[in-house]
């Protein structure tokens, strides 16, 4: 296993912030974790897994050691009479993947094409977008179990999947998860149940239309809302959507008529890019980060700055939402600090 010292975490986080990492372990084979884990313990240093660093605010430079997923490799596992199983190594780039499955013909993943970030770290927060989640696809898992030194395979009913929730949520640095395994319909059909897409293809019948042109209009649709991380240091979204209950929803709805929801089974996901934008924060700047212009979710760093400069423009939003909805924001991304 190639172990670096005091290595810049720079190209490691797409916020882009410079820390750095005390032993920055890449990992190459499956073998590479146990002996991670092993180096860890036996010299009593914290550790941490990270993968493209898209869901990481870096807040100091990382103590112990911080192992690279960087195992590769994708194949079709298997196939039943109505779907095929694909299955990618954890570090893979997930977006590179979505896109082989649709050159392979297998449509079911197009959705979520455009999120930048690995293979492994996709169950982690269930990613969703565009009217689709992990979850929905995600046929079982390979993880390395911290608890019981062992290769493990998990179900997708047995990882607790909810809104940006999973069980390796409940219970962090218990699992590395080394593959992924998907279910894709051999029937496919097109998911255009999130409103812009549907709009996108209202002209067309459902039958003329690929998975490949879906993946394509996803492309354009999130090319023209995100920022480039590689232009832009951001982590997408840097909030949940608040999700309420019916009654919660009411009160809201009746003092401020413009509220932006949608309902989520018996409750209400509120919209947490309204809220920050009705508080006066879009295009915000503040010393080195800001909130980005054509979005009010997405926090982002001009360059020169630190996390801790983010976390407290952070800390401002929320209180302000709070003071002025009594909503209160959670944080999507992962802090890592020492
Ligand atoms: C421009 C932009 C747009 C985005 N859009 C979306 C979106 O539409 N929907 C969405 O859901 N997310 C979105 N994200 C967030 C992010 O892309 C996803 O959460 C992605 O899955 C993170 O992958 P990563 O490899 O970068 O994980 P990292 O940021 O490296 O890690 C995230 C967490 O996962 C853990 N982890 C990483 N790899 C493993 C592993 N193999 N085993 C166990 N734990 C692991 C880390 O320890 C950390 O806790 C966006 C981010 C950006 C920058």
């Amino acid at each position: 296993m190639k172990i670096e010292l005091h290595a810049t975490l720079r190209e490691c986080n797409t916020f882009g912030f410079d820390v750095s990492a005390d032993h920055l372990a890449y990992l190459d084979q499956m073998v590479d974790i146990p002996l991670l884990l092993e180096k860890a313990h036996s010299e009593s240093r914290p550790w941490r897994v990270i993968g493209g660093g898209s869901n990481l605010v870096l807040a100091s430079d990382l103590p112990g050691y911080t192992g690279l997923m960087r195992l590769k490799g994708r194949s079709l596992h298997s196939q039943t009479s109505t779907h095929w199983i694909v299955e990618a190594m954890a570090g893979e780039n997930w977006h590179d993947f979505v896109a082989w499955t649709i050159a392979q013909g297998m449509g079911g993943l197009e959705n979520l094409a455009l999120i930048p970030g690995t293979v492994g770290a996709a169950p982690i927060q269930n990613i969703g977008a565009y009217g689709l989640e992990l979850a929905q696809v995600m046929d079982s898992l390979e993880a390395f179990d911290t608890q019981t030194n062992a290769f493990v395979r998990l179900n997708v009913s047995e990882c607790n999947f909810a809104y940006r929730h999973s069980i390796f949520k409940e219970a962090p640095q218990r699992w590395i998860v080394t593959s992924v395994r998907f279910k894709l319909p051999k029937n496919w059909q097109p998911n255009l149940s999130y409103a812009e897409l549907a709009k996108a293809f209202a002209e067309k019948e459902a039958s003329s239309i690929s998975s490949q042109e879906i993946f394509d209009k996803v492309c354009e649709i999130r090319s023209n809302k995100l920022p480039d991380p590689r232009v832009l240091g951001n982590s997408g979204s840097f909030f949940h959507n608040p999700v309420v209950s019916d009654k919660e929803y009411q009160t809201l709805k009746a003092k401020f008529p413009d509220l932006v929801a949608y309902p989520s089974q018996d409750r209400w996901k509120l919209a947490a890019g309204w809220l920050i934008d009705q508080c006066g924060f879009k295009g915000y700047k503040k010393g080195h980060v800001g909130v980005y212009e054509k979005q009010a979710l997405v926090l982002v760093h001009h360059g020169g700055g630190t996390g801790q400069e983010l976390l407290s423009l952070a800390q401002e939003i929320q209180e302000k939402v709070l003071h002025t909805f009594g909503v209160q924001l959670s944080i999507e991304p992962v802090i890592l600090r020492s």
